[in-house]
Formats: C-alpha cells, sequence, structure tokens
C-alpha cells in the first residue's frame, strides 16, 4: 500500500490547464471574458467563463471556479 493516493484525473487535468485565456465565445473586446471555470465532469473540456457556464451546458456537473491559482516547485 502505498502512502501516496493516486490523483483523480480531473485533478491532474486542472493542474495542466491554463486559466485566465480570454473565453472564444465571449471575446468582445469591450466585455471579454476570462475563463475561470472548470467542469470535473467534463474533464476533456477547456475552463470556460461565467457566461458559458449560465448556459447549463454542465448543469447537474460539478464546476468548480477557479480564483488566481500559482502553482510553484518546491525548492
Ligand atoms: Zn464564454
Ligand atoms: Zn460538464
Amino acid at each position: 500500500m502505498g502512502e501516496h493516493a493516486t490523483s483523480p484525473q480531473w485533478l491532474l487535468h486542472l493542474i495542466e490547464t491554463e486559466f485566465y485565456e480570454l473565453c472564444e465565445n465571449h471575446n468582445d473586446p469591450n466585455r471579454a471574458k476570462h475563463c475561470n471555470f472548470f467542469c470535473v465532469d467534463c474533464t476533456k473540456s477547456p475552463p470556460f467563463c461565467d457566461h458559458c457556464n449560465s448556459n447549463n451546458v454542465h448543469k447537474g456537473h460539478q464546476v468548480i471556479q477557479v480564483s488566481y491559482i500559482f502553482i510553484v516547485p518546491a525548492s
């Protein structure tokens, strides 16, 4: 029995995902949206913005809102 639990797939995906990109669906320069939502149940889907989230595409899914996250290697 290892001491390290295997990370769930969605968590690995989350770590590799770049957030705060401009949303491709809502990239009006005046009202540009940044993608800081992430769906745990759609691990293949890119991050999306709050407008996308309100389209009920992920209704009933577990959606995470990401605040600024910084992942730095331990020295
Ligand atoms: Zn959007
Ligand atoms: Zn989803």
